[in-house]
């Protein structure tokens, strides 16, 4: 009797979380699981980082990160996100993460790059951006497609194999792994940084730094090795040239 219960539970969980659509963007997705499994996944994935890395003490840089993420976080409109803001202290990485329910951290050695306020508020938005889309579970969903195939998938799960639920349980286990360091889709960038930069003008940052910063990202390799947030977010004059087309529609929320 089990296996005739089991089947359309599944498939429901399935078709329920399938469509999704991305904020600003409004572009429809493919998301095979709850924004409340991501959410969980994205916890245990960043407690696990936090453990391993060393977090800063630094009040100052503290107290800028926090203030600057709490004003995004403000304009994100996701109440049923737990913001977390924290700074890891490694001055020789210049990066930044976010995953799935609202964790973000910042290495230091960004902050040379970000400069100021609004160069923070650029990078803490487009990691807010790639929350807020769901960017996370949107790969894991991928990932899951890949090694099955749509039509694999789909018979897999009919049949419940434990191809199937392996597949399911593999899926999570790459991205809570790996999720860090896979980098997000070119058009995944884009829509951070879209998402981002309208973000920071209604937090009350000027939109025309975020193109500023990836300058500056892009000086500092020139004069030696690449920054890490530049190999896992390919700047280049493309992406300044979308960042720079998007500033007058950000400007319409910017006030001083
Ligand atoms: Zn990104």
């Amino acid at each position: 009797m089990r296996r005739y219960y089991v089947l359309p539970v599944m498939l429901s969980i399935f078709l329920l979380h399938a469509c999704a659509t991305a904020p600003v963007t409004g572009r429809s997705q493919l998301i095979l699981m709850s924004e409340q499994e991501e959410a969980a996944l994205g916890l245990q994935a960043y407690q696990q980082v936090l453990s391993e890395q060393k977090v800063s003490k630094d009040s100052q840089v503290n107290a800028m990160v926090k203030k600057v993420g709490l004003r995004i976080a403000a304009v994100a409109d996701k109440r049923d996100y737990n913001w977390e803001f924290t700074v890891i202290d490694a001055d020789d990485t210049a990066n930044a993460f976010a995953l799935p329910g609202g964790k973000v951290a910042v290495y230091t050695g960004i902050l040379p790059y970000t400069k100021d306020e609004a160069g923070l508020a650029f990078v803490l938005a487009h990691e807010v951006g790639h929350a807020l889309a769901r960017h996370g579970g949107e790969r894991m969903s991928e990932q899951l497609l890949i090694q099955l195939g749509q039509q694999g998938l789909n018979i897999a799960i009919a049949n419940k194999s434990p191809e199937a639920i392996q597949a399911i349980n593999l899926g999570y286990g790459i991205a809570s792994s790996v999720g860090i360091v896979l980098p997000f889709s070119r058009m995944q960038e884009y829509e951070a940084d879209n998402i981002g930069i309208i973000l920071m003008a209604k937090a009350g940052y000027d939109p025309r730094e975020a193109p500023e910063f990836f300058e500056r990202m892009m000086k500092g390799s020139s004069h030696g090795s690449t920054p890490e947030f530049l190999s896992t977010h390919p700047a280049d004059e493309n992406r300044i040239r979308r960042l720079k087309a998007l500033i007058p529609e950000a400007m319409k929320y910017y006030h001083e």
